[in-house]
């Protein structure tokens, strides 16, 4: 019954289905039953000493929040984009509003809830977004104060250096690895960017080390965003002990000491435009407790910053038709479609303790395949729905604390396209024949290196091929013809909406993120990126926004 409505003709069937498998593998997953019974209990891996502080962070939501403001820059989202740009024009002593659709994120507060239940109140729609498709893709993205980074992996690649080049030559002038450098050196600094340490770098880790050593593949422990990891293993959940530096920790606190003022759960309506240029925003007050619309903000600004995400910031353009000249606005929509492989091994390696993702692998990110040792809390994100014993308790309790997990990403074409619907967005993507390809590639080659690890068996998650259990076995991954409607994919890295360019008639705003369209409106996240960085994006987003905040911050002195 499920395989028939899963691999139905039928595309809304299709979707339904898969939406509904989503909801019920996570419910049952999480189930605290479920969750004993594989002995999960979210305990980190080096005990803590002690109670942790909480980070103060100021912010304002109904019933305090006025029915005017007047600032110098208006930010729209508090995200990677948004946070960075905050700080930046705050410091620069600019009166700056930051308008947040999400409520923030308490660690101390919400450790005790499970890691489903911070899912359920920090990601957009519960963490049930989709990338409509051949496959159908799950895109989950924040939505709270501090954007997605409040609930991301925590994984940070500078932009390599062939990305920037060719953004150099296709125009955006000014990005050269050896300009970018001192933001990159001064984003790493305030993020606290430091390899893994050992102690908290789990058995997932260590197993993808193991792999990659015997292969000789090139990479390393995962240069992350932390002060005082103890492992607990849900970064993408929110961390219960904010050791993990999310904007919400880090730049907004900094931008609010320099007078900026959040207004959270306050959602962006409408951007405001007189004689053509724009001139602040309009946006809904939301009953934090119930989400209700209790009133409305009107924000006068001398500049408006975008800074909603590449789905958000496109979908809020268009819906006014605004800065769409170029015919590119919500288009060139790439995301990483990504892939979860499995593998259970002699040993239990109780790979949720630890940190979530660990090891990189980027020996083949020539040919645009980073594989990333990934290992959720039970139920959430890659590890879990690949066992065979799925469904059946007593073999998934059985397998599961011997079983690691690895991601890849593949570097993308952006073949995705962003429509505007009543209060938010659709997404469109199809994964072309050349991506497809390299998310093969990368389960083949996460199969490879669990076998080297020492695995016995291996779970590709490709329909009919449950597993394989040995390395020769590993090319009917590549060679399979596998329908792409049937593969499991999920995508965490959306960008490029809006891209930036030299020339207006091919791309949306200049290369610091002016839009070409509109005095006074500015793209600064994900959306301004020209293409895949193959590499997770946050340290991307923050420095492209730094740069165009402080050009921001001169036009405006
Ligand atoms: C589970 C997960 C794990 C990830 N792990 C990593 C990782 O390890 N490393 C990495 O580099 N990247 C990672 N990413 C991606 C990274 O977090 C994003 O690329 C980055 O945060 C995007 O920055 P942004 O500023 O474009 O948008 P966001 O950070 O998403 O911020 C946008 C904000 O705008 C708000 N908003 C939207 N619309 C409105 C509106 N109309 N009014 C007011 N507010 C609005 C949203 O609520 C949101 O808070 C991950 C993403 C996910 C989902």
């Amino acid at each position: 019954m499920g395989g028939r409505q899963r691999h139905s003709r039928n595309r809304a069937r299709r979707e339904t289905f898969t939406a509904l498998q989503t909801i019920v593998q996570i419910a049952y997953a999480s189930h605290p039953r479920v969750a004993e019974a594989i002995g999960y209990d979210g305990s980190p891996l080096v005990p803590m000493g002690g109670p942790v502080e909480p980070v103060e962070l100021p912010m304002s939501a109904w019933p305090d929040v006025p029915a005017f403001m007047e600032v110098d820059v208006v930010i729209v989202g508090s995200g990677a984009g948004g946070a960075v740009t905050a700080d930046t024009l705050a410091r620069a002593g600019f009166r700056v509003a930051v308008i947040e659709e999400g409520g923030a994120y308490r660690a101390v507060e919400e450790a005790a809830d499970r890691p489903v239940e911070r899912m359920l109140r920090h990601y957009r729609d519960n963490g049930l977004t989709f990338a409509m498709g051949s496959p159908m893709i799950s895109l989950p993205m924040g939505r709270a104060v501090g954007g997605t980074t409040t609930v991301n992996s925590g994984t940070c690649f500078r932009t390599p250096d062939d990305v920037l080049h060719n953004w150099e030559r296709s125009g955006v002038t000014g990005v050269s690895p050896e300009a970018m450098a001192p933001i990159f050196d001064e984003v790493e600094e305030v993020l606290g960017v430091t390899p893994v340490p050992e102690e908290v770098l789990g058995a997932n880790g260590s197993v993808a080390r193991r792999g990659a050593e015997a292969l000789g593949w090139s990479g390393g422990p995962i240069r992350r965003n932390i002060r005082g990891c103890h492992g607990h293993g849900a970064c993408g959940f929110g961390c219960p002990i904010d050791a993990k530096q999310g904007m919400h920790v880090t730049y907004l606190p900094r931008a609010v000491a320099s007078g900026a003022t959040i207004v959270a759960h306050a959602r962006v309506r409408e951007i405001t435009i007189e004689g053509g240029r724009a001139v602040g925003v309009v946006a809904e007050v939301r009953d934090p407790a119930t989400g209700d619309r209790r009133g409305e903000l009107r924000v006068r600004a001398r500049s408006t910053v975008l800074a909603a995400g590449a789905v958000h910031t496109a979908a809020l353009l268009m819906r006014q038709k605004l800065a769409g000249s170029s015919g590119q606005l919500g288009r060139n929509l790439v995301i990483h479609p990504g892939a979860g492989t499995s593998a259970r091994f002699e040993e239990d390696l109780s790979a949720w303790r630890g940190t979530m993702q660990s090891w990189y692998v980027d020996e083949h990110l020539a040919d645009g395949v980073l594989l990333e040792a990934t290992f959720p809390p039970p139920g959430l994100g890659y590890s879990a729905g690949s066992l065979p014993g799925w469904g059946r308790d007593k073999d998934l309790f059985r397998l599961y604390p011997q079983v690691a997990s690895m991601g890849s990403i593949c570097s993308d074409e952006g073949n995705g396209r962003v429509h505007p619907v009543r209060g938010g967005a659709v997404v469109r993507y199809g994964l072309s024949t050349r991506d497809a390809h390299r998310l093969l590639e990368g389960i083949a080659r996460s199969a490879e290196l669990f076998f080297a690890a020492g695995a016995k068996e291996v779970y590709p998650m490709l329909p009919g091929l449950e597993s394989i259990s040995s390395e020769r076995e590993v090319e009917h991954i590549r060679r399979g013809h596998w329908k792409r409607s049937e593969m499991h994919v999920s995508a965490y890295h959306p960008m490029g909406t809006a891209r930036m360019g030299g020339d207006p008639s091919s791309s949306v705003v200049d290369p610091w993120g002016r839009t070409w369209d509109v005095p006074g409106l500015w793209v600064l996240d994900g959306s301004m990126l020209p293409s895949s960085t193959h590499v997770n994006p946050q340290i991307t987003i923050m420095a492209m926004a730094a740069r165009g905040a402080a050009r921001l911050a001169d036009t405006l002195s």
